[in-house]
This record gives structure tokens, C-alpha cells and sequence, in this order.
């Protein structure tokens, strides 16, 4: 499911393991959910929802 992979020994990790359940080495914290990383899909998720309403809008939306 996870495309994770132990630094250590190569093999599948899963994001939520804190050791390698292969090598037993300790693993960095998951960086799937860090605020930088959330503020980024926000930020594409406006962007996306902007284009649909550009879209969506008439041409002549502004009364020019
Ligand atoms: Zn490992």
C-alpha cells in the first residue's frame, strides 16, 4: 500500500512504522502530514477550484 522503503535495507515500509519492521532500524517521522506539506494541497486545491470557476463562469463575468 505504502510506497515507503527502509533507507537501511530497501524493503516496503509502511508511513506509521517508527522502527523497520525488516532491519529494525529506527525510521524518520512520516513527512506525508507535516503542516508545509498540508498547506501545499491546499494551496492546489484553490488553485484547481479557481480554474473550475474560471471555467465555469461566463465569459463575460467581469460586465465588460
Ligand atoms: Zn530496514
Amino acid at each position: 500500500m505504502s510506497k515507503l522503503r527502509c533507507h537501511h535495507c530497501g524493503k516496503p515500509i509502511d508511513a506509521q512504522d517508527a522502527t523497520c519492521p525488516h532491519c529494525g532500524i529506527p525510521l524518520p517521522p512520516a513527512k506525508a502530514l507535516t503542516p508545509h506539506r498540508k498547506f501545499i494541497l491546499w494551496f492546489v486545491a484553490l488553485v484547481i477550484f479557481c480554474l473550475a470557476l474560471i471555467y465555469w463562469l461566463p465569459p463575460d463575468w467581469t460586465g465588460l
